[in-house]
């Protein structure tokens, strides 16, 4: 195993790079060719809508929809930090998270078909359900924690899955839910945002895709919206594909070169980010206006036992919950190091009371909060500072 993987998760048994290079070195060198003399170690985006393509239209590259070189050096890191040493994984990038979510269910399932989806995912999950069920496909949904999916698959053609949950960080066993998905014919697709490449490997447990926002934790800074759907070569990935192709749900080459040139400080960051998490988690817990908290890292969560055997690092993400909504608001217009903001995975941290938004299942005074790359000591500092005046 490596031991700078991504904040201390437990490594599974059997890991496949086990005497490969280390996450930051594979972190730094992602997709990149090998040095050319005079030339940049990350070649500058290519912005072309086509390609010369003098006679039979054969690619690698061809027209700007379908194909771009700074797509595939992005494509390639995340195959290589989603699947190390396995060839035989393609990525595909798109414009945002749900752009790849959408690619993979629009691009698998039919009217007629099952699909079921987790009821306490990402909040515009329901709004993709409408969408499924307008077209006629059946869709079926349960709680992440306690795999409570198992019992909706009968007959189901895709299955999926979103550990930890986005806010509610309860986590499912990836591998007991993919085995029985198989069993019964169903695809399995996973919704790795939280915990990124570097804290879980989806692929490895049994997965058919492995499905994110690029937005949050994976570029890091807050200045690009991507998504993307990695998976075996083939069969359903090369139908993602064609869907890409025809939708035309295609990043810029800007975003696609800025999100590679920050896969190159992921390691660093989901170190740190974790690290400090976890010393939050630890500071919240103590405090006595503080309920609710959920932390996968944190031992004796809910959630810890079955993250610790499949993950790698925990995420940087913690919610809670304070006693009411004003107190909530109290709380964050108080805060200094933390911005009151969506999204998360950045550099700087944010919170935000997630009932503002009204899609979440969660109490008023629920919140989110992603931890940045601030030092650990001022952040704690500065939230029990927040939370000492907002209780007046
Ligand atoms: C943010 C997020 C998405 C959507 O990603 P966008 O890049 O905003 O389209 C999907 N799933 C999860 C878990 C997310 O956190």
């Amino acid at each position: 195993m490596n031991d700078s993987a991504a904040g201390g998760g437990a490594v599974p048994a059997g890991d496949p790079v086990a005497s490969g290079p280390g996450e930051g070195t594979r972190a730094v060198r992602a997709g990149l060719p090998e040095p050319v003399a005079y030339e940049p170690t990350l070649p500058g985006p290519v912005f072309a809508a086509h390609f010369h393509l003098p006679g039979e239209p054969t690619g690698p590259y061809t027209y700007g929809r379908h194909e771009n070189p700074t797509w595939t050096r992005l494509e390639d890191a995340i195959g290589e930090l989603e699947a190390p040493g396995r060839d035989d994984v393609t990525a595909l990038v798109f414009p945002s998270g749900m752009a790849a979510i959408t690619s993979v269910l629009f691009s698998q399932v039919r009217s007629g078909d099952a699909v079921v989806l987790p009821d306490d995912g990402y909040q515009a999950l329901p709004q993709v359900r409408a969408r499924l069920e307008a077209y006629g496909v059946e869709v079926r949904t349960a709680p992440t924690g306690g795999d409570a999916q198992l019992g909706v698959l009968e007959g189901a053609k895709l299955l999926w899955i979103e550990t930890p949950s986005n806010p509610g960080l309860d986590v499912c066993d990836i591998r007991r839910l993919a085995d029985a998905a198989h069993a019964g014919g169903a695809l399995v697709a996973v919704d790795n945002t939280l915990a990124t490449p570097l804290g879980q490997r989806p692929l490895e447990l049994g997965a058919d895709f492995v499905v994110a926002s690029g937005t949050k934790q994976l570029t890091g800074h807050g200045d690009v919206l991507l998504g993307y759907v990695a998976g075996p070569r083939g069969g359903p990935m090369e139908a993602v594909g064609d869907w890409r192709k025809v939708m035309g749900t295609i990043p810029g080459p800007m975003e696609a070169w800025l999100a590679h040139r920050s896969i190159s400080t992921l390691q660093m960051r989901v170190e740190r980010q974790n690290a400090t998490a976890l010393s939050v988690a630890e500071a919240l817990r103590e405090h006595p206006d503080v309920t609710g908290l959920r932390y996968p890292g944190l031992p004796g969560d809910a959630s810890h036992e079955i993250a610790s055997r499949q993950m790698r690092g925990y995420g940087c993400v913690v919610s809670f919950t304070l006693p009411s909504r004003a107190r909530a608001e109290r709380f964050l217009g108080a805060l200094r190091l933390v911005d009151e903001a969506t999204s998360f995975g950045g550099l700087r941290s944010t919170a935000e009371r997630r009932g503002r938004w009204g899609g979440d299942a969660v109490p008023e005074g629920f919140i989110r909060l992603s931890v940045g790359a601030e030092d650990s000591g001022d952040l704690v500092a500065d939230l029990l500072r927040a939370l000492e005046e907002s209780a007046r």
